[in-house]
């Protein structure tokens, strides 16, 4: 990439988006802690782990019923002589050694599967008088039971570094043993809200002030995207204050700024961080809402001799929001040990026609409904990119490409879940 800042460089949504994703494949996380395993929920994993045993460590029965030999059951009905009955957590010296031929033992869900039965009969197809089972109905060799270690084999690697910390994984972690995990330390993340016009949200606003909101949206995304946001004061449309607080976000792993990146006289982001010699990969991507975003690098954080990435937002709400999500949450999951991610959408039915004008890729906020097999979605009424009561009712984006003008009801189309 360029060292020389160039301010007039707007790419289409794709090659911006895979700017950012090339800059997030040589951002390493390197900082761990140690935390309680339900504290790590949505953390990023940051060393493998390994089946500390055989998953199930036993071939285990996935029904209650009867552990047969499948051969025994080639003529129906067929009586079986009952050696024995096995629980869940049955001790070793209780379970049968073996199923001979025309024998049986009942068998709980979750239970070993004793040597000799190769397959369990459910208890819906016997019916056991004494110690004599008829069974009436014919199993493969296999079935209902799961072989030991087919889940997984000692020392086999069960979650990959770099995994995001889900339920599932969790729970997996659990099984295996562990009540701490290492994780990565979470990015800390400057958020610097920028205009004359911004007010804090618990001061009273002027006639033609308005309270900052930015921050807040911004703080919610930067966490779930596994960052620890960190709130500068508000900066004023002053290049030498201005100046102050990027320095001092510099100073984090990253830097999100919002307002002052469009064409206005007061938008001195870019003019501010260009006299800081800052490198920008882009100025602005061919997208609705959000196009002069702008994403680059700067060198100037004394904590930082590397450079620390930073994204100027626009500070339309809205424009705010989607451009975070499309362009600095890569970044951030790339700065907090995550495995890269593409972008995921799903399809949806369009309700009403959508006419716009050509040129832009739009990401506009809507409402998805519907059932399984008949997602629908609407657009919300919106007052464009300053409306967050809109964005408030939306469930996600509908996506429309740079080359559409009309896009007719019924249609299905791309839908950027938030
Ligand atoms: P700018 O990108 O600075 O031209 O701002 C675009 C619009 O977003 C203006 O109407 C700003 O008042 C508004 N805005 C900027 N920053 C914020 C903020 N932190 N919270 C809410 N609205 C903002
Ligand atoms: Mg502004």
């Amino acid at each position: 990439m360029s060292a020389n800042p160039d301010s007039s460089r707007v790419l289409s949504f794709e090659d911006a988006r895979r700017v950012v994703e090339d800059e997030a494949s040589l951002v390493h996380a390197s900082q761990t802690e140690s935390v309680e395993l339900l504290a790590s929920a949505g953390r990023v994993l940051a060393g493998a782990i390994l089946a500390d045993r055989d998953i199930p460590p036993f071939p285990r029965s996935t029904r209650d019923g009867y552990a047969v030999q499948s051969a025994d059951l080639s003529k129906l009905p067929s009586m079986l002589q009952v050696i024995g009955e096995i629980k869940a957590g049955e001790k070793l010296e209780n379970i049968p050694a073996t199923i001979g031929r025309g024998q049986t033992a009942s068998i709980m869900t979750g239970a070993p599967v004793p040597g000799g039965a190769d397959a369990v009969v459910m208890v819906e197809y016997s019916s056991q008088h004494g110690q004599q089972v008829e069974i009436t109905k014919q199993v493969v060799s296999g079935e209902n039971i799961v072989p030991r270690g087919a889940e997984a084999q000692k020392g086999s690697p069960l979650i990959a570094r770099g995994s995001r910390l889900t339920d599932a994984a969790i729970a997996l972690a659990a099984s295996a043993g562990n009540s701490k995990l290492q994780v990565y330390k979470r990015p800390r993340t400057a958020v610097l809200t920028t205009g004359d016009e911004i007010v804090a949200v618990d001061a009273t606003p002027g006639p033609t002030q308005i309270r900052n909101s930015n921050s807040y949206s911004l703080a919610v995304q930067i966490r779930q995207a596994g960052g620890d946001p960190i709130l500068l004061p508000i900066a004023p449309d002053d290049p030498g204050r201005l100046r102050e607080l990027i320095e001092e976000g510099l100073n984090c792993d990253l830097l999100l700024m919002t307002g002052g990146v469009s064409m206005g006289r007061y938008d001195l982001v870019e003019q501010v961080l260009s006299e800081m010699q800052a490198e920008f990969f882009f100025s602005g991507a061919k997208i609705q809402p959000g196009r002069p975003v702008v994403f680059g690098k700067c060198q100037c954080g004394a904590g930082a001799p590397a450079g620390t990435y930073f994204f100027g937002l626009p500070g339309n709400p809205v424009s705010t929001m989607v451009t975070f999500e499309l362009f600095a949450r890569p970044m951030l999951e790339a700065l907090a040990g995550m495995s890269p991610r593409k972008l995921a959408f799903v399809h949806a039915k369009l309700k009403s026609e959508i006419k716009v004008k050509p040129g832009l890729k739009r990401f506009l906020p809507a409402i998805l409904s519907g059932e399984v097999e008949n997602s629908q979605v609407e657009l919300v009424a919106w007052q464009g990119s300053g409306d967050i009561a809109a964005t408030a009712r939306a469930n996600c984006y509908v996506v429309i490409p740079p080359d559409r003008e009309r896009i007719p009801a019924g249609e299905w189309v791309p839908v950027m879940i938030r």
